[in-house]
């Protein structure tokens, strides 16, 4: 039987680019993961098609579903269900595949509790490493500006310390990169692989 597959979460703060970089990753030659596709009950937007972008369904359909105990994880953003069906997920873990989600933060959480050894990278804005000097370097804003900025700033931060890796956006290309990078690397983990050479040495 194959190796289990690695489940690869990208989430981050609402804004901060995780559908580019995504769409960027999955069109890239070399890859070797797969999409999750998400299910929501927003509007289908232009050019979008059903089981490629999402699946889409009614709050009805997609509340059986809750019911039926078949999403992964599931949140409400911006009034619109949005979740990750189980099965496919599953499936596709067993087979020995990577399966790659990109959801926002609420749904990130739930995963990280239902599957602690599955890998969770962040992704932030660029302005929030530079965001002291940029504070403070300005003095043009007042401080209710200030005030808000360093509130949502301090949230993500916050948010960041759920994670494995924070990848910063800065350009699309160089995040794709990162993300790679760290995919390969975390299968080579020992405590990823050091179960298949126990087993090697039992029977031998
Ligand atoms: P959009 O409506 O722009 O396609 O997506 C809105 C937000 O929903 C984005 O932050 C996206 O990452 C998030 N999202 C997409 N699919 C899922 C999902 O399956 N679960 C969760 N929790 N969030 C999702």
């Amino acid at each position: 039987m194959a190796d289990r597959g690695l489940l690869i979460v990208l989430s981050g703060p609402s804004g901060v680019g995780k559908g580019t970089v995504r769409k960027a990753i999955f069109e890239s030659e070399e890859h070797d993961f797969q999409y999750s596709v998400s299910m929501t009950t927003r509007a289908k937007r232009e050019g979008e098609i059903e089981g490629v972008d999402y699946y889409f369904r009614t709050r009805e359909e997609f509340e059986a579903m809750i019911e039926a105990g078949e999403m992964l994880e599931y949140a409400e953003y911006v009034g619109n269900y949005y979740g990750t069906p189980l099965s496919y997920v599953n499936q596709t873990l067993d087979e020995g595949k990577d399966v790659f989600l990109e959801i926002e933060v609420q749904g990130a959480q739930q995963v990280k509790d239902k599957v602690p050894d599955g890998v969770f990278i962040f992704l932030t804005p660029p302005d929030l490493s530079e965001l002291k000097s940029r504070i403070v370097n300005r003095g043009t804003d007042d401080m209710a500006v200030i005030d808000k900025r360093m509130q949502v700033a301090r949230e993500e931060i916050e948010m960041m310390a759920l994670y494995d890796y924070a990848v910063v956006n800065d350009e699309v290309p160089l995040a794709v990169d990162r993300i790679k990078k760290i995919i390969t690397s975390e299968h080579f983990r020992v405590d990823r692989v050091i179960g298949k050479y126990i087993k090697m040495l039992k029977e031998m």
